[in-house]
């Protein structure tokens, strides 16, 4: 696995194309951005003039694009035509089911191994090589998935068949959405009943209360120093992101028959924080909104 096409060097792919030049491997780069195509060049990759271009002698080929339609059209018109058959498809972008699900089945209609392998992890992981892969293919594919992204991940999973990584991220988050508001009303709350926050959070994280959004990422400023509450809820993972996740949670869940009035409630909350202004702020920002606080537009 020398050969890498990489496709869409935004905010996540441009440190994950990085990683793989990194490694030693050929990487031919390609995005619709200059900005960002000069970006992955001076980081070792090699500049493309079109994805055709990028994927025509790949033994592996990986997209990172921001939705299902950017999915659905450069597969369909770019790779699919011009990439050779014994290339490896890896979409990591965060899309819906249904489109991971059409897109591998054209793929494999046109002879192809497709992968959907969507990341966890944000921009500091994309950059570190530490993201965790949530993938879905055929079995006999995992072992290739795994070696071609390797130089990217901390942890790799094979959630199941293709859509099964879309569908592993999207609950994923869908938990990360509701736990957060669920952990900001609390902190909103003892500081009402005045409760020192920094002593609940002491408190809850060795009681039943503990979870992620408590313990690793909290919302109040002070208790974990690491997390986006310490600098202005600036960088780490935005709103508007939180948002697209839990909308195409929303979406899976309706076409599935799935009941998720928590999942349903947590989408209508980011909506109206994202409206507020709070879209390019860090989603645990949205504990202003919860204390009745204006929200500074980030
Ligand atoms: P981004 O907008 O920064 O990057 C997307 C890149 O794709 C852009 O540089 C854009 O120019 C390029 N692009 C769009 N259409 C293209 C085309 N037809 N051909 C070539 N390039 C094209 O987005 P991002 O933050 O890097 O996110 C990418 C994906 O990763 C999304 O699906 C997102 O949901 C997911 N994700 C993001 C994060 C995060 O923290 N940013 C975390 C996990 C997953």
């Amino acid at each position: 696995m020398t050969r890498i096409a990489f496709i869409g060097l935004g905010n996540m792919g441009g440190g994950m194309a990085a990683n793989q030049a990194k490694a030693g491997r050929e990487v031919m780069a390609f995005d619709l951005s200059p900005a960002a195509l000069d970006k992955a060049a001076a980081a070792g990759c090699g500049k493309a003039a079109s994805v055709a271009e990028a994927v025509q002698s790949a033994d592996a080929v990986i997209t990172m694009l921001p939705a299902g339609p950017h999915v659905r059209q450069v597969y369909a018109e770019q790779i699919l035509p011009n990439a050779p058959t014994s290339a490896l498809l890896i979409d990591c972008s965060t899309i819906d089911v249904e489109s991971a699900r059409a897109v591998a089945a054209q793929a494999n209609a046109g002879g192809f191994r497709f992968a959907d392998a969507p990341v966890s992890g944000g921009t500091a992981a994309a950059e570190a090589g530490t993201l965790a892969f949530m993938v879905g293919c055929d079995e006999a594919d995992f072992p290739a998935v795994e070696d071609a992204i390797k130089p990217m991940s901390r942890v790799t999973f094979r959630a199941g068949d293709h859509g099964a990584g879309q569908a592993a991220k999207i609950c994923n988050n869908m938990v990360l959405g509701i736990s957060m508001i669920g952990v900001c009303e609390a902190l909103a709350l003892a500081e009402k009943l005045g409760l020192d926050p920094a002593k609940f959070h002491e408190i809850s994280s060795q009681s039943s209360g503990q979870c992620w959004s408590l313990t690793s990422y909290c919302p109040w400023p002070g208790p974990v120093p690491t997390a986006p509450s310490n600098r202005g809820y600036e960088g780490g993972f935005a709103t508007a992101m939180m948002l697209k996740d839990l909308k195409l949670a929303q979406e899976a869940a309706a076409k599935a028959g799935a009941a998720t009035p928590l999942g349903a409630s947590a989408e209508g909350l980011y909506a109206l924080f994202d409206r507020l202004g709070g879209g390019g702020k860090d989603f645990s920002a949205i504990l202003e909104m919860l204390r009745g606080r204006s929200v500074q537009p980030g």
